[in-house]
């Protein structure tokens, strides 16, 4: 009777629940070292928080824009999105990752996959900047990105051209990425505030199908918190997700921030929708933290993927939670060619 009784539950319950925890490690595929004003808690701090997460590797940037401090600022401003002042391209960001890295330890460094962020994506001059600092950082850097381009109020408070995917100065970009086999990592929100239908869908797809040598991750899997605390969930995204993935083998979705908070789980409980997309695409997804300068909740925000990664055969799950980003960098740093 109790057999019986047991084996009901077994059958009813859902999958999420009767899978084992996974207790494997993490790759941090979305890290920025720097906040918005580009201030750092440090190394020591973020390795702390590493430790303490197991995340045994880290995809780690700056952050392209700095907020201003304007004159007429009641105070300095503290936080990105605050309407007192612009933000602006902020390129000394790459310099202050790459000093950081080199005064760390060999074991702590070999953690860490740096990857290229201080670009202006509609300067023509972008894809010159990134070969130089390649030239100034032999065998450093792993990656270009986080590249942001479609980003709600932040696109709009940020100085200057807006911002596209299928910019000809990100174009360039994407052409030295393939040549050094540089994965990137593209923010390309896909669609705007207040719009119900992907209408940047277009820009990211230029984007994918012109550069099939470059291998993109879609930062939150085109989502942004902006836009998702303002309207309803893109009903169509896993659709949209599923089709990219299979129109584009040059495409990974990182699953941070916004994507994990509005879209894969329902009150932690991981959606079909998704647990279906990534087991059909167990090689295209990396998930993150997405911290700026502070890292004092890497441990929960991982924590928060248990549902998800549970869910999921333990074999995706892993993929899922490291070894996909492993397999997205470059065994070493890129030197100049
Ligand atoms: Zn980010």
């Amino acid at each position: 009777m109790r057999f019986l009784a047991v084996l009901a539950l077994l059958v009813s319950s859902p999958l999420w629940a009767r899978d084992a925890h996974y207790e494997g490690r993490y790759v941090d595929a979305h890290l920025h070292y720097v906040d918005f004003m580009q201030e750092s808690e440090g190394m020591d701090a973020m390795f702390n928080a590493m430790d303490k997460a197991r995340v045994e590797q880290a995809w780690v940037f700056g952050l392209p824009v700095v907020k201003k401090w304007e004159q007429s600022a009641p105070r300095r401003p503290r936080y990105f999105l605050g309407d007192e002042a612009p933000l602006y391209y902020y390129s000394a960001t790459d310099d202050l990752l790459a000093q950081a890295i080199a005064a760390l330890p060999q074991e702590r460094r070999r953690r860490l996959m740096p990857f290229i962020s201080g670009i202006n994506p509609t300067d023509l001059n972008a894809a010159r900047h990134v070969e130089a600092l390649i030239e100034r950082y032999p065998g450093l850097w792993r990656g270009i990105g986080e590249v942001i381009t479609r980003h709600d109020d932040l696109t709009a408070l940020t100085e200057g051209e807006t911002p596209r995917a299928n910019h000809p100065a990100l174009m360039k970009v994407y052409r030295v990425a393939a040549r050094h086999g540089l994965p990137v990592l593209l923010h390309s929100n896909l669609t705007s505030l207040r719009e119900k239908t992907p209408i940047y869908l277009e820009e990211l797809e230029d984007a994918l199908k012109e550069n099939p040598k470059t291998r993109f991750i879609l930062a939150h899997a085109g989502t942004s918190g902006g836009v998702e605390a303002r309207q309803a969930p893109l009903e169509t995204l896993p659709a949209i997700v599923r089709a990219l993935l299979e129109r584009y083998d040059n495409l990974y979705v990182d699953l941070s921030w916004s994507v994990r908070e509005h879209y894969l789980l329902d009150d932690d409980r991981p959606r079909e929708v998704w647990l279906t997309l990534i087991n059909d695409h167990p090689d295209r997804f990396t998930l993150g933290t997405d911290l700026v300068g502070h890292f004092g909740s890497m441990k929960k925000i991982l924590n928060s993927y248990r549902p998800l990664l549970n869910a999921l055969p333990e074999e995706v799950a892993r993929r899922v939670a490291s070894d996909n980003a492993k397999a997205l960098v470059p065994e070493k740093g890129a030197v100049a060619k």
